[in-house]
């Protein structure tokens, strides 16, 4: 029997790109008589009109599917939604704007089929079709995330992967909230083998994440995965109560010698320091007591609105 692979897209915003996604699929299936494949959309609130182009999709052909939720909660949920309902022996994510090369998803089902329980890319031309800017934050957050926390994530990986049912099994199954699953992969372990890609410039429409939205991301994908920023908000009360203790034999020699301790400059400069210190270092310590008051809600992650599908749970 025919192996079956599901091709899971998030999408928010992409009605011009999701009957180009599905030929540029189907092409690539066109001729590879031993596999079957489903391609399954997650449309995470679009308020454009892209749900209306995938049902249009969903009539012509019998092996797409779409879960459509009631409104946006992000790329992270929509991938969940989707590893919870998806068939597949195997199942690759991408993009819906075909940044990630469809050519590729042969090379990561040769790779399946050599042994490995999951295969992500990771891009290798990094400054194609993108900004100083952008690159430069990108390189920043994966040097921070892999500072700070154990899991170690290549420069510019992205969600463009495959995994076979097992690791679906093991991710649908893990009891947490808010998921960052390029983390998370590469946190579950398995056979992994990583393989770099150059992206294409995106096909229609704008990127959906403005700078607010990556920074909320990266600090998230950061504290997902280490509490090392709330130690280093101990190591740095330790360092500057030490700091502080200098200061005396500073004010007693002055005194001593009958200089005035120099004033008001000094004294502001030092409360306004420490007052920074305090405020960021509260800041750390709520960004972790939000996520845990977020976690004790126990919300849905998603919600669903219509889909044309059955859970497989
Ligand atoms: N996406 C999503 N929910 C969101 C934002 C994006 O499902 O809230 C989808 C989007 O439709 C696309 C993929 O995630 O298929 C990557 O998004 P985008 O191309 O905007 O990101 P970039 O390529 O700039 O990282
Ligand atoms: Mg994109």
């Amino acid at each position: 029997m025919a192996k079956k692979i599901s091709i899971l897209l998030p999408v928010f915003n992409e009605a011009k790109n999701v009957s180009a996604i599905t030929h540029a699929v189907q092409n690539i299936f066109s001729n590879q008589p031993d596999y079957d494949f489903e391609i399954l959309f997650v449309d995470d609130g679009s308020n454009d009109n892209t749900l209306e182009e995938i049902i249009l999709l969903t009539n012509q052909f019998p092996n797409i599917f779409y879960i459509s939720f009631s409104r946006n909660f992000g790329k992270d949920n929509a991938l969940l939604a989707g590893f919870r309902h998806c068939k597949g022996d195997a199942v690759i994510t991408m993009d819906a704007d075909l940044q990630h090369p469809p050519e590729i998803i042969l090379q990561l089902i040769q790779h399946w089929e050599n042994g490995y329980e999951i295969v992500y890319c990771y891009r290798e031309n990094k400054n194609i079709h993108r900004g100083p800017i952008s690159v430069f934050f990108s390189y920043l957050f994966y040097k921070i995330m892999n500072q700070l926390s154990d899991v170690k994530l290549e420069n510019g990986i992205s969600d463009f992967r495959l995994m076979n049912s097992k690791v679906i099994n093991t991710l649908v199954n893990l009891p947490e909230d808010h998921p960052f699953f390029r983390g998370l992969v590469k946190w579950i372990g398995y056979k992994q083998l990583g393989i770099p890609y150059t992206p294409n410039s995106r096909n229609a429409g704008d990127s959906s994440y403005k700078m607010k939205t990556l920074l909320k991301l990266a600090t998230h994908g950061i504290t997902s995965f280490s509490t090392k920023p709330l130690n280093i908000a101990i190591y740095l009360g330790f360092f500057f109560s030490i700091l502080s203790v200098l200061y005396i034999p500073y004010a007693i020699i002055s005194k001593l010698m009958g200089y005035a301790v120099s004033g008001w400059a000094s004294v502001i400069v030092t409360i306004a320091f420490f007052g920074g210190i305090n405020l960021m270092i509260l800041g750390v310590v709520g960004v972790y007591l939000g996520k845990t008051f977020m976690q004790g809600k126990h919300r849905p992650q998603y919600i669903i609105s219509e889909t044309n599908m059955q859970s497989k749970l």
